[in-house]
């Protein structure tokens, strides 16, 4: 799941249309943990943001086996930036009524 997110990294300038944003996701990579958890809740597998935790971005695990998780960080990394959802810019946001926040 690290390795999937580190890869989505590399590709934010090529998603993200708002380059302040990108800049932002980009120094979140670098800056945040990315702590993957096998079983947050039953069944869910995706991502989440805790604004009281805004030092890392939590990825859950137990769905499919090759989910690409890649697209999960980002869309959490921006709303560490403070993108809330369905607010666009090239944000991953698909599914998202499955991903929890
Ligand atoms: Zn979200």
């Amino acid at each position: 799941m690290q390795s999937q997110a580190s890869a989505e990294c590399k590709r934010v300038d090529n998603q993200i249309t708002d380059i302040a944003l990108a800049r932002c996701i980009k120094e979140k990579c670098q800056t945040m943990k990315v702590r993957c958890v096998k079983n947050c809740f039953e069944n869910f597998n995706g991502g989440a943001f805790d604004p009281q935790r805004p030092g890392e971005i939590i990825l859950c695990g137990g769905g499919p086996k090759n989910k690409n998780y890649g697209p999960i960080a980002i869309h959490e990394f921006a709303h560490a930036c403070g993108w809330k959802n369905e607010k666009g810019k090239g944000v991953p946001n698909e599914d998202h009524n499955k991903w929890a926040f």
